[in-house]
């Protein structure tokens, strides 16, 4: 499902839960910053940076496949990397781990889904600097891990973004500061498999 504006304009995105719903995974504090503040700045900075351009009116995948590099493209990509990101979080009836065909498909290819936790973890400890570390899968059905830098999504390689976990350390200073890894593997508690399935099974 692509990402339309909305009379020309991109929106931030609601949570599908309350600000402080995932504590203490990450705080209400945080989620207000990250969303509230970053969010909606990469929101407001591609609105209008797309304004009276051949932008204006495409789907944020589609700029965030089509456009090279610059400010849009990294303003489209921030926006879509958070709506998967704040997207596949639930409390407190989410499934705490893989179901349906992923979690076969997960199973087959890393042999189990702790090996894929730490294979992902690993991939998120090690990223240098900012960006993201994703699970996607490929027309087959094959899974990947990578890590991309800075505003990058796996769309721009032709695969489907299933999971994702974001590095910038405005995603967790507040709350774990230099402890990058103690984040990511907390992570796991609020991730809602049923997301991640329907984003593996649907086109
Ligand atoms: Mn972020």
């Amino acid at each position: 499902m692509k990402t339309l504006p909305v009379n020309g304009k991109f929106e931030l995105m609601t949570l599908p839960y309350l600000p402080g719903a995932l504590a203490p995974v990450i705080s209400e504090n945080t989620i207000n910053f990250h969303h509230g503040k970053h969010l909606l700045t990469y929101v407001n900075n591609l609105n209008a940076a797309i304004a009276g351009t051949e932008w204006e009116g495409r789907t944020l995948e589609d700029i965030v496949i089509a456009v090279a590099e610059g400010g849009i493209l990294n303003n489209a990509g921030q926006i879509l990397n958070h709506n998967l990101y704040f997207g596949q979080f639930g409390v407190p009836c989410a499934a705490s781990e893989p179901v349906g065909e992923l979690a076969r498909a997960i199973e087959k290819q890393f042999g189990s889904f702790v090996e894929m936790q730490q294979q992902f973890e690993k991939a998120g400890a090690t990223l240098f600097g900012s960006g993201w570390v994703w699970l996607s899968s490929d027309d087959n059905g094959t899974l990947y891990i990578t890590q991309h830098p800075n505003a990058d999504n796996p769309l721009r390689r032709g695969l489907k973004p299933l999971l994702t976990m974001d590095v910038w350390e405005h995603a967790y200073y507040l709350d774990y500061q230099n402890r990058r890894p103690d984040h990511l593997k907390a992570l796991w508690q609020i991730i809602d498999w049923n997301v991640i399935n329907q984003r593996y099974i649907n086109a």
